[in-house]
């Protein structure tokens, strides 16, 4: 098929709901590593990796190879019979997941991923009521968008969410009590208690909340966030449910999770996208007393499909034979002093956050009132383009440009992508150089 052809067969067969990024679709072809080429025969340096899911680099032949050679093993038998791909693949997990989560419960998305946390902490607790995150992302089953703080991502629910209520975020660049961190002493977490006291019975199942909020925009919590959340949580006989779908795997460096930088020991993890590099998994993890309470019949069909689990197995083995974590503290933190110096420059970034390789740039038109910059956001992603880099977007007013390459790049890249950035940069708004800088 041409690139038209594609376009053309998009549109008319796909739900209108599929949304594109750029004005002219970007029809991809083959990828391999940090690159992806379209239609056209056009390389891109990939710093997005399919929305924070490339963890290893496309295609890697050191994933691949062993799903090719499981696929013509066994392709899937389902869940009603064990296999070795599997159990191999929890037993992994239950070696690196904090504190004493040792059993997973595999599905095919983050979405079932959360949807199962919640349906488990409820069974679990005998609650019922939920608190989430203001700006945060779940899914988009109807539980998953009840409990997404975005009005866009939530259209299935005229009727409302019943059961579910939504503190204020931790979003310090904009925060929702107009004060500045540290002098604020965290006053945004002191608001989970003020929601679970007003709007809630006082009991409840869980509080559910990524460690960085990945469609949100990135947004990154002060340090002692989650630490006073989690207090707040046990109170009231709550479980903190961990959202790792963007922040595991080593994502923010170092770790394995990013809501071990918060040093909090969650309940519940939920993952998908970078656990299996590209393959479509989803995964809950928790303690066996907590499991034990996952009662009735459960089964996802494709859940713990041997494809999947030796790709998950794959990702996980290279992230910690080559430390991956470790690079992506070292070339996250160089990433980021190329981002802050791109901030001296241009009056256009208002805000740099992020952790590891999970950096984002938030564009404001004016960095006094703040106004965020949504035009030029898109603007900057089309320069982007021309420039042969791909990044993403995000944040509540669609002004952040997300950046979550794979955890296996090397500085080189991160000059390459610096370089694409200041000149799309100058292009768009050429006028808003900050501080006097030539350059
Ligand atoms: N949780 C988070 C934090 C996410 O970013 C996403 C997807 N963007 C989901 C859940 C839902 O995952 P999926 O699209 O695989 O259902």
């Amino acid at each position: 098929m041409t690139k038209e052809e594609i376009i053309k067969k998009h549109k008319q067969y796909l739900f209108p709901s599929i949304f594109t990024y750029y004005s002219e679709p970007l029809v991809t072809d083959h990828a391999s590593m940090q690159y992806l080429w379209d239609t056209d025969g056009k390389k891109y340096l990939d710093f997005f990796g399919g929305i924070v899911t490339i963890s290893v680099g496309h295609a890697n032949p050191r994933v691949t190879s062993k799903v090719k050679a499981q696929i013509d093993k066994l392709q899937h038998a389902s869940t009603v019979f064990p296999n070795e791909a599997v159990v191999a693949l929890a037993e992994k997990i239950a070696q690196i997941t904090p504190g004493e989560i040792s059993q997973s419960f595999f599905s095919n998305s983050g979405t079932e991923a959360n949807e199962t946390a919640i349906q488990l902490a409820r069974m679990h607790t005998g609650n019922f009521e939920v608190v989430a995150l203001r700006h945060g992302y779940s899914g988009r089953s109807q539980l998953a968008q009840g409990l997404t703080g975005h009005g866009g991502w939530r259209k299935s629910l005229p009727g409302g969410t019943h059961g579910i209520v939504h503190a204020l975020n931790p979003y310090c660049y904009r925060c929702p009590l107009g004060k500045t961190y540290p002098s604020c002493e965290v006053a945004c977490a002191k608001d989970v208690e003020a929601v679970i006291q007003t709007t809630t019975s006082g009991q409840i199942a869980a509080f559910i909340a990524e460690p960085i909020q990945g469609v949100g925009g990135f947004v990154t919590p002060p340090k002692e966030y989650f630490k006073i959340v989690f207090k707040i949580i046990k109170n009231y006989d709550g479980l903190f449910i961990a959202d790792e779908v963007q922040t595991g795997w080593g994502r923010t460096g170092k770790r394995w999770f990013g809501i071990e930088q918060w040093e909090v020991t969650p309940d519940i993890i939920t993952s998908a996208k970078g656990l299996a590099n590209g393959v479509p998994i989803g995964g809950t993890f928790t303690r066996p007393e907590i499991a034990a309470s996952f009662e009735g019949l459960q089964i996802s069909t494709f859940g713990g499909n041997p494809v999947t689990s030796v790709a998950a197995k794959a990702t996980i083995d290279l992230i910690e034979e080559d430390r991956l974590m470790d690079n992506a503290a070292t070339v996250g933190s160089y990433f980021r002093d190329g981002l802050e110096d791109l901030k001296s420059k241009h009056e256009l970034i208002g805000d740099v956050r992020g952790m590891g390789l999970m950096q984002a740039i938030e564009l404001v038109k004016d960095r006094d009132s703040k106004e965020p910059a949504p035009q030029e956001t898109n603007q900057f992603m089309e320069e982007c383009r021309k420039r042969g880099l791909l990044v993403g977007k995000g944040g509540f007013y669609s002004n952040v440009i997300r950046m979550s390459p794979p955890l296996n790049i090397a500085k080189s890249d991160v000059d390459e992508a610096i370089r694409a950035m200041d000149e799309s940069l100058m292009a768009i708004s050429p006028a808003a150089v900050g501080a006097g800088k030539a350059y």
